[in-house]
């Protein structure tokens, strides 16, 4: 708090203390609010539900005066099981905005969305002890959309608060993969000079700093249907030539270390005897880093070309890395700094690790915003029926958010953003 007081007025200690305090508090808020929303099934195929998710989200961001756009999001193209053409659609992004003129700005990111299907059995709340409650999206990621609100609000109560604009970015298919909301996303990352995302944080309250890039692929193999007992040679086995592809495939665990290729679902061929002439499969491949990404985009495509020679079959390949790399770079380093501080001043321990998972923090760094995407509250088994909240985690997620705002705000912090001229000319800074 010190800090705070330092860079800003002296007054600023006084109402940093005033707004941390609001902050404990709105945790009765905090908790109402997320027993309310998770008992609202959002599944990401669950339209409705993400809707009814939406207008919660938005009457609290009208309460905090921003401006509140809905935006339409692409259908997300495909293909099905049998390799035809299909199409995603999903509900609408909210986009919300305050102050879009001022000198320092952030982007603030969650997901509507949950992995429990409107059918899913796991649709309650449950309480396993006086801190922890049980519940779809309790904590992944419901609690860290109550948690950003209180500390957007804590912000709107400081009076420095004109030096920060904030955008903050709703989407409704982030469990998929985020695929109809990615261009949003990258189009959005531009609003700001740093980012923060409001997935959990692990169990123990660590951050990730660094995570693994993702791709998904799908392979659609194409071949000449025969009699088996007849004309065998004349056949093209599709599944035999996508034996190949899947087997070559696995093999880059072993030859590339770090990097991990998963089949996860095959699909094709149907009496026995017959040829096969459609075989599908689709393919997940993560890497450590672009240099590894490249890599193994080569390995896969050469496999390909060979297999479409030494079979005589077509090959398709449809999908992409979605997900670059989450890579370590001076703009996440100042970040990280900043973060630490600002626990630092709130009495939160703040500690990193890498993963292999992604999030949407993957995209707001590939489109150029440095960013810490686990802002949200304490709570684990997440994508399970087990999946809990640690209600205590609430106010410190929400002060040690709302102490980087302030920081932000104050401009005591070096440009996080390197090409940002606002925060690097410096001209607010006391
Ligand atoms: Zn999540």
């Amino acid at each position: 708090m010190l800090a705070l007081g330092r860079a800003g007025a002296g007054e600023a200690v006084g109402d940093f203390d005033a707004a941390m305090q609001w902050i404990e508090g709105q945790e009765a808020r905090m908790q109402r609010r997320i027993r309310r929303w998770a008992t609202i099934n959002s599944g990401s195929s669950h339209r409705a539900g993400i809707e009814a998710m939406a207008c919660q989200a938005v009457a609290a961001l009208q309460e905090l005066g921003a401006e509140v756009t809905r935006m339409p999001l692409p259908a997300f193209a495909s293909v099905d099981d049998r390799g035809e053409p299909s199409s995603f659609e999903t509900a609408d992004a909210i986009v919300a905005r305050v102050r879009p003129g001022a000198p320092r700005r952030v982007v603030l990111a969650i997901h509507l969305d949950t992995v429990f299907a409107a059918d899913d059995p796991f649709q309650d709340l449950s309480e396993l002890d006086e801190n922890t409650l049980r519940g779809p999206g309790v904590a992944d990621a419901k609690g860290g959309l109550a948690v950003m609100l209180a500390a957007l609000a804590a912000l709107e109560r400081m009076p420095q608060k004109d030096q920060l604009g904030w955008t903050v970015v709703l989407n409704p298919d982030e469990e998929i993969g985020s695929p109809c909301s990615a261009p949003l996303l990258a189009e959005t990352a531009n609003e700001g000079d740093f980012g923060l995302v409001f997935e959990p944080c692990l169990p123990d309250g660590t951050l990730i700093c660094k995570r693994k890039g993702s791709g998904n692929f799908t392979v659609v193999v194409r071949g000449r249907a025969a009699h088996v007992g007849r004309e065998f040679d004349r056949g093209r086995s599709a599944i035999h030539a996508l034996g190949r592809v899947i087997d070559q495939f696995a093999q880059l665990n072993d030859t590339i270390p770090g990097l991990i290729a998963n089949t996860g679902f095959v699909s094709g061929g149907g009496a026995v005897n017959v040829v096969p002439a459609f075989a599908l499969a689709r393919l997940n491949l993560r890497v450590a880093d672009r240099v590894q990404q490249e890599e193994a985009m080569e390995r896969l495509e050469a496999c390909l070309e060979a297999v479409r020679r030494s079979c005589e079959v077509e090959i398709a390949l449809q999908g992409g890395f979605q997900s670059p790399p989450k890579e370590m770079d001076a703009a996440m380093e100042r970040l990280m700094g900043e973060v630490e501080h600002a626990g630092r001043e709130v009495g939160v321990a703040v500690g990193w690790q890498e993963s292999g998972g992604v999030s949407d923090g993957n995209k707001l760094a590939a489109a150029g915003l440095a960013n810490v995407d686990t802002m949200g509250p304490r709570g684990g088994e997440i994508h399970s029926d087990r999946e809990y909240l640690r209600l205590d985690s609430l106010v410190p997620r929400a002060q040690l958010c709302a102490a980087i705002l302030a920081r932000a705000a104050l401009g005591a912090s070096p440009a996080i953003r390197e090409a940002s001229a606002p925060l690097a000319a410096g001209g607010d800074q006391p």
